[in-house]
């Protein structure tokens, strides 16, 4: 058995191993039996920490969405044309001065965190444990950046105009590690927001421009993935394409770049995942409800890396979804500007109707474990759920919501694997054992991009746990990992032989 008085957050390369002892468990397992008493918000997060204390209501109150304009198709022309001139300025700067630029908007962003967390209240529905973290999550990717570049200099030499295409769910994170990432390996950068999500990318591209990003090294072109979107993949200046969203999409854009007259032009894409937490007879049961809860239900579970697959060795799964089903029973599903909130409502109506579909077949042809109460009812609601399935195969297709589909299996677990594996994702998976060598071998037998152990499978630490999927999941290189960078980067020149 695993020794739990020993914490050892190991960096293996690929796939990423964080190894914690499994005696210190976050939460009290009596938390999620329903016993009637006091309870904690389920995140784990600790209300009373200063990261809670920062005065959220008086931002939501100040804080108003305005409507922005979409980009025109001579727009957008006119756009790269400015950012193919400006790029040749903005590539021969320092890469010092670039790091230098991103620093102090790292320091911007953290002293208005109650600014943006309000943005992301009001425009992306989330919760406001998620808010703080998406908001520190962009500040390390900025001061991250700016470190590995300068750590790089050498290598840091911009391909041109990178397209940068990002996704509602992380809608200031990701938005600003894309960016970000190209700008300071010198590209410029036309930078495409979700069409959810457009002001709190106005509100951060201000920033960047007002720490001192040059207007001709960066546009904000706002408008829908098959106009907009489209028009800038295919445009003749583009030099490179970032883009995080869905597999198909990612798809479509690598058909588009291929066709082009100056193709190859690189795609760094980060996509879906099937991601899959494999649970075997000797885990703790409290650990693993703890793990499933924020992995499957925290962001109403439009995250890449949540859980969707929880595969429970058969042995101890009747008390596994016995303590889940009194998990679902506290969750507090309501508003997300209130701060008692776990779980608010999904991004938009097609969203909420594509989650409601998937449901109501597995009402029908599933067996129904349990489905959380709602405290506080608003449009767009999913109620966290939770589905048994007789096997891995019948998941086939990624719901991007509170839905944990549970496969119970008497087998081994590397058998377990490899149905895994042969889903052809692999984004996040959980393991969940107190036997050492088994999370090893697991985690060397799946092709996953981040693997972690004894704990949930969400929220990679920028600089920590570079994130990223292989397979279906994307192309790598890691965001918030130390080869990022050099993906934006043109092949250095060598000098001469002598
Ligand atoms: N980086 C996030 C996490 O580790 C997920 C990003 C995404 O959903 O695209 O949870």
């Amino acid at each position: 058995l695993a020794d739990p008085s020993v914490q050892v957050p190991q960096l293996l390369g690929s796939p990423l191993l964080d190894v914690r002892g499994t005696s210190a468990l976050p939460l009290p397992p009596a938390l999620y039996l329903q016993d009637g008493r006091g309870r904690l918000n389920s995140t784990g997060a600790d209300l009373t920490a200063p990261a809670q204390r920062v005065p959220l209501q008086a931002a939501l109150a100040s804080t108003a969405l305005r409507a922005v304009p979409q980009a025109t198709a001579s727009e957008v022309d006119a756009a790269m044309a400015r950012l193919h001139a400006g790029f040749a300025g903005w590539n021969a700067r320092p890469v010092s001065a670039r790091a230098g630029i991103l620093r102090r908007a790292a320091d911007d962003l953290d002293a208005r965190l109650p600014e943006f967390c309000a943005l992301l209240v009001k425009e992306a529905f989330k919760t406001q444990a998620d808010c703080v973290a998406e908001v520190r999550e962009a500040v390390d990717f900025l001061r991250y950046y700016a470190d590995q570049a300068e750590a790089d200099a050498d290598g840091m030499r911009g391909r041109g105009v990178f397209v940068c295409i990002s996704p509602w769910n992380f809608p200031l994170a990701i938005f600003a590690g894309q960016v970000v990432a190209a700008l300071v390996a010198g590209n410029a950068v036309a930078a495409k927001p979700a069409e959810q999500t457009p002001f709190v990318a106005l509100k951060f591209i201000e920033l960047l421009h007002q720490a001192g990003v040059p207007a001709d090294a960066l546009a904000l072109l706002h408008g829908p993935g098959e106009t907009v979107g489209a028009g800038l993949v295919a445009h003749a200046h583009t030099a490179g394409v970032c883009f995080t969203g869905s597999t198909a999409v990612a798809q479509i854009i690598n058909k588009a770049l291929a066709a082009k007259p100056n193709s190859p032009v690189p795609l760094i894409a980060e996509t879906g995942g099937l991601n899959a937490m494999v649970v075997d007879s000797t885990a703790l049961p409290e650990q693993v409800i703890d793990a499933v809860v924020q992995s499957a239900f925290r962001s109403a579970g439009q995250r890449c890396s949540a859980l969707r697959l929880l595969c429970v060795q058969s042995s101890i799964a009747e008390g596994v979804v016995e303590m889940l089903r009194g998990a679902l029973s506290q969750l507090h599903v309501g508003q997300p500007a209130n701060l008692a909130t776990d779980v608010g409502p999904v991004i938009d109506d097609e969203a909420h109707a594509n989650i409601s579909r998937h449901v109501e077949r597995l009402k029908r042809e599933a067996k129904l474990i349990a489905e959380a109460p709602v405290a506080e009812t608003m449009p767009r609601q999913i109620r966290p759920v939770a589905f048994e399935l007789p096997s891995v195969q019948h998941l086939r297709e990624e719901i991007f919501g509170p839905v944990l589909h549970v496969v119970r299996f008497d087998g081994s677990v590397d058998e377990v694997i490899q149905d895994i594996n042969a889903l052809g994702y692999g984004l996040t998976l959980g393991i969940q054992t107190r036997i050492d060598s088994r999370a090893q071998r697991l985690a060397d037998e799946a092709r996953i991009g981040n693997v972690y152990v004894n704990r949930n499978i969400i929220g990679a630490v920028v600089g920590v746990q570079p994130f990223g999927g292989e397979g279906l999941s994307g192309t790598g290189p890691k965001a918030g990992g130390p080869d990022y960078l050099r993906r934006f980067c043109a092949e250095p020149v060598l000098d001469a032989p002598a």
